[in-house]
C-alpha cells in the first residue's frame, strides 16, 4: 500500500529506484516477520538469505572484497534499511548490523584485514558486531575503561563492553579500547576481536523488549595479534565516529520503515473497521490523525533523505544526519502508537503487526546516540555557525 512517488524525488538516481523495487519484491517473497522461536537462529539464517540475494554487498565498501561500490552508498543502505524495516525489524537488524560491525574495517582497515573479514561479512558467511557501549560508558562513550595493553606483537584486552547487537552469534567484534596514548578520547583504539579468541567471552545474555542477539561481552586477558588494530594507536574514537556517520541516518531509514508499515496498518483498519453504521476512517477524527500521520512520514522522509544524499555528495552531514535520526524515529513512536490506538484491544495483541512495530520503535530512540544527544549535536553545529 505504500506510495512509491517519493521515490521519483530529486534525492535518488534510477539505479535507487530499481534497487528499491527489486529489494521490495524480493523481501515479499523471502523475509517473513517472525514472532517467536529463537531469535539467535531466525538471525543467522537471515544473514545467509540476505547475503545469497546479494543485498549485503551494499554493507561494504569496496569491489576488490565483494562489495557493490568502491564506497558505501548512503542512499542504497537507507533504502535497504527502510525496505526491510517495513517487511520485517528482524531483517532489517541483521543488514544493519553487518555493515555496522564491518564499518570500521571498510572505512579503516588494511588491505589484509579488508581480504580476510569483508568478502565473508558480503556474503552472509560471517556475522560482525560493534562493541563500543560499556555499563558506565554509553551516552558519554570516551569515558570508556575497556582497556588494551601493547605486549610485543600483541595487544592484550581487559574489560566489559555491554549491550552489543550480535553478542554471541558474531564470527567477530570490532572493539573500541582504551590505549592511553592521551586522556579521554584520544586515548582510544580500535580491535577485530575472533570470537573463538581466548579471553574473550559472552558474559550475559540482555533480553529486551523487541527480542534480537544482544549481550555483555567480557575479555579478560584476551590476548590479539597487533596486526588485529585498525587504524592509528589513539585513533579508535576517530574511526568509531565515522562509522556512525555513516550508519546513523540509516537509523532514521529504519524508523521510517516501521512508520510506513504501521501508517498502512492503520489505513487498512480504519478503512475496514465497522463502527457506528460506518468505518472508523468516516469520522474526522480519525481523518487528523491518519493527516498527522502522513505528513509525519513524510518528514522523516524527507530529512532522512536529504542527509542520505548529502552524504553521497561529499558533504559533511552531522547536523542533518542528526536532524533525521531525531525527527525519524521520534515520528515513528508517534506513528506507531496512533495506529495501536486506531487498532483498539487488537493493537495490544501479541502478534499483531502494530504490537510488533511499537516494541521494534522504541530503542531506536536511545542507541546510535539518544534524541537528546542528536539535540545537542544539533544545538552545537548551529551555534558553532553563529560563533563570532
Ligand atoms: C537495543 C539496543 C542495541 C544496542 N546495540 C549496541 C551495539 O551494537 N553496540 C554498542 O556499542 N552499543 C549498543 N547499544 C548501546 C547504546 O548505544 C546505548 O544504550 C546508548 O548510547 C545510551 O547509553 P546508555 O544506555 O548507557 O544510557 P545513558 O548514557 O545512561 O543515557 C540515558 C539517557 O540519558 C539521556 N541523555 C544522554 N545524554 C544527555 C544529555 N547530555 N542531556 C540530557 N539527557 C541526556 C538520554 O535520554 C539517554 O537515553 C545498544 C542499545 C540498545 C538499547
Amino acid at each position: 500500500m505504500t506510495d512509491f512517488a517519493y521515490l521519483d524525488w530529486p534525492f535518488f538516481q534510477p539505479r535507487h529506484r530499481d534497487l528499491a523495487a527489486a529489494l521490495d519484491a524480493w523481501a515479499a517473497d523471502n523475509i517473513s516477520r517472525e514472532h517467536s522461536g529463537d531469535v539467535d537462529s531466525i538471525c543467522r539464517g537471515l544473514v545467509k538469505t540476505l547475503g545469497a540475494g546479494g543485498w549485503l554487498r551494499h554493507a561494504v565498501a569496496g569491489q576488490d572484497v565483494g562489495g557493490a561500490g568502491e564506497s558505501i552508498d548512503t542512499r542504497a543502505i537507507c533504502l535497504i534499511r527502510e525496505t526491510l524495516a517495513r517487511h520485517a525489524g528482524l531483517a532489517d537488524f541483521s543488514f544493519a548490523m553487518q555493515g555496522l560491525g564491518s564499518g570500521a574495517i571498510s572505512l579503516h582497515g588494511t588491505p589484509e584485514q579488508r581480504r580476510q573479514y569483508l568478502p565473508k561479512v558480503a556474503q552472509g558467511e560471517a556475522i560482525s558486531a560493534f562493541a563500543l557501549s560499556e555499563p558506565d560508558a554509553g551516552s558519554d562513550v570516551a569515558a570508556m575503561t575497556c582497556a588494551a595493553h601493547a605486549d610485543g606483537n600483541e595487544y592484550v584486552l581487559d574489560g566489559e563492553k555491554t549491550w552489543i547487537s550480535n553478542g554471541g552469534i558474531a564470527d567477530f567484534y570490532v572493539v573500541f579500547a582504551r590505549t592511553g596514548e592521551q586522556p579521554g578520547a584520544r586515548g582510544i583504539s580500535a580491535f577485530i576481536v575472533d570470537a573463538d579468541t581466548p579471553g574473550f567471552e559472552v558474559a550475559e545474555r540482555i533480553e529486551v523488549i523487541a527480542p534480537h542477539p544482544l549481550a555483555r561481552l567480557r575479555f579478560n586477558n584476551c590476548r590479539i595479534a597487533a596486526s588485529q588494530r585498525i587504524g592509528d594507536a589513539g585513533k579508535g574514537f576517530k574511526v568509531a565516529m565515522r562509522t556512525l556517520d555513516v550508519f546513523r541516518t540509516s537509523v532514521a531509514a529504519a524508523a521510517l520503515g516501521f512508520a510506513r508499515r504501521a501508517l498502512d496498518e492503520a489505513l487498512q483498519r480504519a478503512t475496514t473497521r465497522r463502527m457506528f453504521k460506518g468505518v472508523l476512517s468516516d469520522f474526522q477524527l480519525t481523518q487528523a490523525k491518519l493527516a498527522d500521520m502522513a505528513t509525519a512520514v513524510d518528514s522523516a522522509a524527507l530529512l532522512t533523505y536529504r542527509a542520505a544524499w548529502q552524504r553521497d555528495q561529499g558533504q559533511k552531514v552531522t547536523r542533518e544526519a542528526a536532524m533525521a535520526k531525531l525527527t525519524a524515529t521520534e515520528n515513528a513512536q508517534r506513528v506507531i502508537d496512533a495506529a495501536v490506538q486506531m487498532f483498539g484491544g487488537l493493537g495490544v495483541t501479541s502478534g499483531q503487526p502494530v504490537e510488533d512495530l511499537y516494541r521494534e520503535i522504541r530503542a531506536l530512540r536511545i542507541y546510535e546516540g539518544a534524541t537528546e544527544v542528536q539535540q545537542m549535536i544539533i544545538a552545537r553545529e548551529l551555534l558553532r555557525s553563529i560563533d563570532h
